[in-house]
């Protein structure tokens, strides 16, 4: 918004009048539980369509650092242990190859959606151009194999090999670490970054199991069975298919306008709509980016979107400008208004409840300018604030609901009804469809070691998934007390900046190799972080009250734990002075080179 503009007028009581009305609509008392995991019916939905599992012999050796998960947090981390010198990581991933969720995500259209300046990691280090402000998939996933060609970790790699068990051995001072392929060799360290998203789940819809058609869900894209690939060739083998597509999150976002041009007709099934503001990807030019590329320009790129995305830090320039950082940035022009005291909490409050008003107040006016139905337009309207859920940018997506063989079916807020042998019912309808893709997203509020599909044995027999039933526990969301020379690389308990996870990821990775380097360096076989610096680090992290009420005012979803309060694993629990300044924090933490709170022997 320029200075000279006024903000829109919003009558703020309606407004919240009907953002409690559609959340109460959502509410149901079985949360994550109405969602059904992958087995039994379904297991076949994980086969990898994307490389076909070699057969190998069990490892029974001695690596130094094992990293489980191929994805950013195994690359960034792998690479950063290889500077120091490791020359064997040992990189255990459950797919064929790199990329962890751009591995499996491959649907139609499948693009970043922070900008790929700030996203695609390691990119000053690699000398890699990235071809458009937001990279498509194909691209993504040639740069993690980018970089574990060059840090040399494809060598070491075990793909289509899932860890089952991680124990701790006092004795040899080492990790045992099993998996699915019969591998049962010793490790001096290991790492965990198994991917906030990485364990797709399905809608429980009565009658699920029924559906005689094909099915897949998103991030299996079945390319066999609609033609076209990653990279964008057309899905030549809809053109005589009815096509049902359950979900409008930010994946079906991205793949629904490649299924509108594809699809005989494309039936959208929506429980609740997505926020989908301006995109505006446009391919970057190799002369902009050499001026831009000067010596540590990656960091000063993620410094400045973390300080952008901050309503308390007051960054000179916005580098990535882009739909990110536009909220944070009315929040602060708001705040700077002229006061005569410095605004307290109850005013930060109102100023960010008014810029949100009038920021998906342009949103929903945007829904009515693109889309040509008024019933269409009045149903793909977002009724919640704009963090409530993951933002969505896109320049075609609502577009494709003006052609006339796509169809949404709003569910108004209930959720598909029914499914048939034949077909998708909502409100007593049959829509008959040859095929049924579910966007139905990932689990995120169940229990870590659920989602890791393995648990840990640490120090005295002591399981992860004991020590953490009251919910986790960790310093930096790095160290676990009792689990010695084991890392977690993720977000939680950290700097929780997920608007552009990699940043956390990468991050995490210089920490990890900080400390392994500095025990390499002084001999030292075995670290844990103490319970006293544990407890303190834990003190220190929301809940914010902020945060807890604003999520508790959402429409529920992943991020408030499908309006259950918050989940004991949240992603959304981070330092309580907020990002950049546990990123100011934890670099001061590492360059002192004491290590505060770890124990070494
Ligand atoms: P989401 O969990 O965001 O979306 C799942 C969708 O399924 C929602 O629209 C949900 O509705 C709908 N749904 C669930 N149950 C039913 C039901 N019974 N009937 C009808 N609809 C139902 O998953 P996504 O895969 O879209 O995205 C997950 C996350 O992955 C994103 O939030 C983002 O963080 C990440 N992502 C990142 C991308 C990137 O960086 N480029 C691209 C895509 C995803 P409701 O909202 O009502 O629950």
């Amino acid at each position: 918004m320029r200075k000279d503009e006024r903000p829109r007028e919003v009558d703020a009581d309606a407004l919240r009048r009907r953002y409690a009305l559609e959340r109460d609509k959502r509410l149901r008392s079985d949360g994550n539980d109405q969602y059904i995991q992958l087995k039994g019916r379904f297991a076949g939905f994980l086969r990898d369509p994307f490389a076909e599992r070699v057969d190998r012999a069990p490892r029974r050796d001695h690596v130094t650092a094992t990293f489980v998960g191929g994805g950013f947090a195994g690359l960034v981390t792998g690479a950063r242990l290889k500077e120091t010198g490791i020359p064997d990581v040992r990189i255990v991933e459950k797919a064929g190859g790199f990329g962890g969720t751009w591995y499996w995500n491959r649907y139609p259209g499948a693009m970043c959606d922070t900008a790929s300046m700030i996203y695609l990691p390691l990119l000053e280090e690699t000398g890699h151009i990235p071809s458009e402000r937001y990279a498509h998939a194909p691209e993504i996933v040639d740069h993690c194999n980018r970089i574990a060609s060059q840090y040399g970790l494809a060598d070491g790699a075990l793909f289509h090999t899932e860890v089952t068990d991680l124990e701790w051995d006092a004795r040899r001072c080492a990790w045992i670490v099993r998996t699915d392929r019969d591998d049962e060799f010793t490790s001096t360290f290991v790492a965990i970054g198994a991917g906030p998203l990485h364990v797709a789940k399905l809608p429980g819809i009565p009658g699920i199991e029924t559906f005689l058609g094909h099915e897949f869900h998103t991030s299996r894209w079945d390319y066999r069975y609609t033609g076209g690939t990653p990279e964008g060739a057309p899905m030549d083998r809809l053109a005589d298919k009815r096509v049902a597509i359950v979900g409008t999150g930010a994946t079906a976002v991205q793949c629904i306008p490649h299924l509108a041009a594809a699809a005989r007709q494309l039936f959208v099934f929506q429980r609740t709509p997505s926020s989908v503001d301006v995109r505006d990807n446009e391919p970057i030019d190799p002369g902009w980016f050499a001026n831009q590329a000067t010596p540590g320009w990656q960091e000063r790129w993620l410094d400045n979107f973390v300080a952008n995305m901050s309503v308390i830090e007051s960054p000179a320039e916005d580098l990535v400008c882009d739909g990110w950082t536009d909220l944070a940035k009315r929040i602060r022009g708001r705040l700077a208004a002229p006061r005569q005291r410095p605004a307290d909490l109850a005013e930060f409050l109102a100023d960010f409840e008014n810029a949100d008003f009038e920021k998906m107040s342009e949103i929903r006016a945007r829904v009515e300018a693109v889309v040509d139905d008024p019933v269409t337009a009045a149903n793909l309207k977002a009724w919640y604030r704009q963090l409530c859920k993951r933002p969505c940018f896109h320049d075609e997506y609502l577009s494709s609901f003006n052609l006339p063989s796509v169809h949404l079916v709003d569910t108004d807020g209930k959720g598909v009804e029914r499914i048939t042998p034949s077909g998708v019912v909502v409100a007593g309808i049959e829509y008959p469809v040859d095929c049924i893709i579910y966007a139905s997203g990932f689990e995120v509020g169940t229990e870590p070691t659920r989602r890791y599909g393995f648990d840990m044995t640490g120090r005295d027999g002591v399981k992860l998934s004991d020590y953490w039933s009251g919910g986790m526990r960790s310093m930096h969301g790095i160290h676990v007390h009792g689990f010695p020379n084991a890392f977690l690389v993720q977000l939680g308990q950290g700097g929780n900046f997920i608007a552009n996870v990699p940043h956390n990821l990468t991050d995490a990775a210089k920490t990890v190799a900080a400390v392994i380097c500095h025990m390499i360096r002084n001999n030292f076989d075995m670290v844990d972080v103490t319970r006293q610096a544990e407890e303190a680090w834990i003190a220190q992290l929301i809940p914010n009250p902020v945060m807890t009420s604003f999520l508790a005012d959402c429409t529920p979803g992943y991020y408030n734990n499908e309006g259950q309060g918050q989940s004991p694993w949240s992603l959304l629990v981070g330092y309580q002075h907020g990002a950049p300044e546990y990123f100011r924090y934890i670099d001061r933490w590492r360059a002192s080179g004491g290590f505060e709170g770890l124990e070494f022997s």
